[in-house]
């Protein structure tokens, strides 16, 4: 805390009491640190693939000119790490886009097994390409309405979906269940809960806390072989926050990954 004394004067000079001001600055302090890491961060992010790129461009330019083997093998790793960047790119937009619209609170009716089937169709290829399978169950009778924003909730279950598909079993399942909670206490009243889960190797406990961070992953390697920006929970954790809701983590390692969103059923 920074503490500030100030005098109290009245509009005729004289003094009249003292002003004790208690002025929390760790948290503006924090602010203005995780303000320049995301920033480190993202530099990093990005040079990675820029490194690379300049890399390749100049051994085209130089060694491997007249080398049409390698030429098409570098072309090939140089259009990965352009892909890459766009991915980063549109990542950070989705999450600077969330972050200004935390405020607005999303109040379109928005039908929760209609989302869940059309991300399904749209990460059909990428669930094939594992030979993964991906089923939706429901007891609730649909539409399953909540108040939400549309394209931010099939965003987040296109982003949990997909780490299921990549970071789950191959050739394995992901089972998404939709029910209805009628006490969820956070809520102080009932819920809907999408929960998304696989039969992958899972996620050692002491990540669990840390999911949610900018960039955080558990497999670096696995990560960035697979394409991620480490940015998808961040968003899933940012939009499901504008909807006042929650997101639960659980995982056994060995037993696969649990991700459950919570939604209030106030409609
Ligand atoms: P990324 O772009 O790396 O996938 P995310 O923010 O979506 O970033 O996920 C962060 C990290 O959490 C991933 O790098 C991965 O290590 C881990 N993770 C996410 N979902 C799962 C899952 N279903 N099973 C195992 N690990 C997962």
């Amino acid at each position: 805390y920074e503490v500030h004394l100030g005098r109290i004067i009245t509009d005729d000079a004289r003094e009249n009491g003292v002003l004790l001001s208690f002025m929390d600055v760790k948290s503006h302090e924090e602010a203005g640190q995780m303000r320049s890491d995301f920033v480190a961060n993202v530099s990093h992010e990005l040079r990675t693939p820029l490194t690379a790129l300049t890399g390749f461009i100049e051994t085209l330019r130089g060694p491997a000119r007249d080398d049409e083997e390698a030429r098409d093998r570098f072309l090939g790793i140089m259009a990965t790490e352009g892909k890459r960047m766009n991915r980063l790119v549109a990542d950070l937009l989705s999450l600077s886009r969330v972050e200004d619209m935390a405020r607005i609170r999303p109040a379109n009716s928005v039908d929760l097994c209609a989302v869940l089937n059309s991300v399904r169709n749209a990460l059909s290829q990428t669930a094939d390409a594992r030979g993964v399978s991906v089923s939706i169950e429901t007891e609730l009778e649909p539409p399953v309405l909540v108040a939400g924003d549309l394209d931010q909730l099939a965003q987040v279950f296109t982003n949990l979906i997909e780490n299921a598909i990549k970071y789950g079993r191959k050739d394995g399942k992901v089972a998404v269940s939709v029910f209805r909670m009628p006490v969820f206490p956070a809520f102080k009243g009932a819920a809907i809960c999408v929960s998304v889960q696989d039969d992958g190797p899972g996620i050692p406990g002491h990540h669990l806390s840390r999911l949610t961070e900018r960039f955080y992953r558990v497999d670096n390697h696995r990560s960035r072989e697979l394409g991620g920006t480490g940015l998808g929970l961040a968003i899933v954790k940012h939009i499901i926050n504008r909807h006042r809701g929650r997101l639960r983590i659980e995982s056994d390692e060995g037993q696969g990954s649990k991700f459950s969103v919570l939604l209030r059923d106030d409609l």
